[in-house]
């Protein structure tokens, strides 16, 4: 893969001088006052972020204020945190006691369906609002729950932090490049969205579907609009950016190009670089838990929004884990509709205890590491980090015979590779593939572990507009459903 680091350094020194160029951007005061009218805990919780950005002590001090009166709300107004922060000491009689955090019991998506409206506020401080949601539940169930206006604010403000940080200032053009179809309806039908995407100066295309006509028309539209970023879906950037490298298509380079919708592997990240000359970046969140996390320009690790999240890191025994892979658990903080407390949100992540060289005070994740249903499992029970299934589907996808791939575990210890061929490929050109493919699993699943391969028509995104190419269903029935990311 011929990504040049330097030009790439060269290209993020010019961002950053961009970004610190006077702003000629009409647009900016007057989303400020549209917010300060429709929304003004966005622009309470940026002056917040803006406060405490430079300075760990002052973040901390917000983190743990919000912490706290999270758990004492969440122990007076649900019936479920009554009973559990009482039973662990995190709260006794209304005190809260921060250093028993830690022995909060998880909060998984069984507990949110059983529990139900036991975990839902009777009710909420004044100016507070509930607003349902729901997960995107591709397989299986989705989860409901509830959320309220500020959480809301607080989440748009710290995207609109981050994206700041990456070189879009408020106001300036973005496009956002999403797949999921529900998204898509929210986002560009109805005169209140269009109004909304006028101020703030987006464009969507839809990627859920992305035969070639629609992959130009993405590509025309970006070159046409020219905007300053563009907000991707892994899946259909991805697709995007290796049809331009193949093709040598000249296209207009943002300042930076935002991924989310899924964990975003090292070599997709070249591959979209090196198709637009912008640097890729790695951003975090989802539909129960808002945006958590996204790196700067200087991608030094993701920073966590922890002004408004914590985020652990836990190991298989549940205590805190650094700087290894890890699972994730996730409390919201501003949130208390239906307060999510040590969420086991089914991913993976890295604590870092390094500080990005930006000089910002949040706390980094080092990487994503993948969801948990794309772990999969050898019949010793081990665990195989997927990026390992990654670069053999890198590899794959490379090759003009291969168009699609996916890993299914259906059991323990064995693998099922479904693989559709390019038109005109037959099964026999594909046959000293195979053969290397199975050796390559062989190295980790062992050699009694059976390896089958799969020639399928098609193999179909989810019906979030998702492309699983790691699917464990074991760990499917865990978790109960793929959540959609955003
Ligand atoms: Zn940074």
């Amino acid at each position: 893969m011929s990504h040049n680091p330097q030009l790439l350094d060269a290209t993020v020194a010019l961002r950053l001088e961009r970004i610190a160029a006077p702003d000629r951007n009409w647009r900016k005061p007057m989303i400020r006052a549209a917010l300060g009218l429709a929304n003004p805990e966005v622009l309470r919780e940026l002056e917040v972020i803006q406060s405490v950005e430079r300075s760990a002590a002052k973040l901390q001090g917000v983190h743990e204020t919000r912490l706290e009166r999270l758990l004492h709300h969440a122990w007076s107004q649900t019936d479920y945190y009554r009973e559990i922060l009482e039973a662990c000491g995190a709260v006794r009689s209304g005190q809260v006691n921060l250093d028993r955090f830690e022995d909060i019991p998880f909060l998984t998506k069984d507990i949110i369906r059983s529990q139900g409206e036991r975990l839902v506020a009777r009710s909420l401080p004044a100016g507070r609002k509930a607003y349902k949601n729901q997960s995107g539940g591709s397989t299986g169930q989705p989860v409901r729950f509830w959320q309220d206006n500020v959480y809301w604010g607080t989440t748009i403000a710290t995207r609109t932090y981050h994206f700041s940080t990456v070189g879009k200032e408020m106001g300036q053009r973005e496009m956002k490049i999403w797949g999921s179809e529900v998204d898509l309806l929210k986002g560009s039908i109805g005169w209140k969205a269009k109004l909304e995407n006028f101020f703030y100066n987006r464009k969507f295309e839809q990627c859920w579907h992305l035969p070639e006509e629609r992959i130009l028309a993405i590509i025309r539209h970006i070159n046409e609009w020219q905007p300053q970023m563009l907000w991707c879906y892994r899946d259909g950037i991805d697709a995007v950016a290796r049809y331009i490298n193949e093709h040598g298509i000249p296209v207009h380079s943002p300042a930076s190009i935002v991924l989310g919708g899924a964990t975003v592997y090292p070599f997709m990240a070249q591959a979209i670089e090196r198709a637009f000359k912008s640097p890729a970046i790695s951003a975090y969140g989802s539909r129960e838990v808002g945006a958590v996390a996204c790196q700067c320009l200087h991608r030094g690790g993701l920073h966590i929004a922890t002004q408004a999240h914590r985020v652990e890191t836990i190991g298989p025994d549940g205590r805190p884990l650094m700087e290894a892979d890890a699972e994730l658990a996730i409390t919201p903080l501003m949130n208390y509709a239906m307060p999510f407390i040590r969420y086991r949100i089914g991913d993976r992540g890295r604590m870092s205890r390094k500080d990005c060289a930006c000089g910002r005070a949040f706390p980094t994740l080092d990487a994503l590491t993948g969801r948990l249903v794309e772990v999969l499992h050898n019949s010793k029970g081990e665990q195989i980090d997927p990026l390992f299934f990654m670069w053999i589907m890198d590899e794959m996808l490379n090759d003009p015979i291969v168009k699609k791939g996916q890993f299914v575990q259906e059991e323990d210890g064995a693998i099922t590779l479904n693989l559709v061929l390019e038109p005109g490929a037959s099964m026999l050109q594909a046959q000293p593939h195979m053969d290397k493919v199975r050796q390559a699993l062989m190295l980790v699943m062992g050699p009694e572990g059976p390896v089958r391969f799969a020639f399928l028509e098609d193999i179909p995104l989810s019906a979030s507009g998702k492309f699983p190419y790691i699917v464990r269903r074991q760990s499917l029935d865990a978790t109960g459903d793929i959540i959609q990311r955003n």
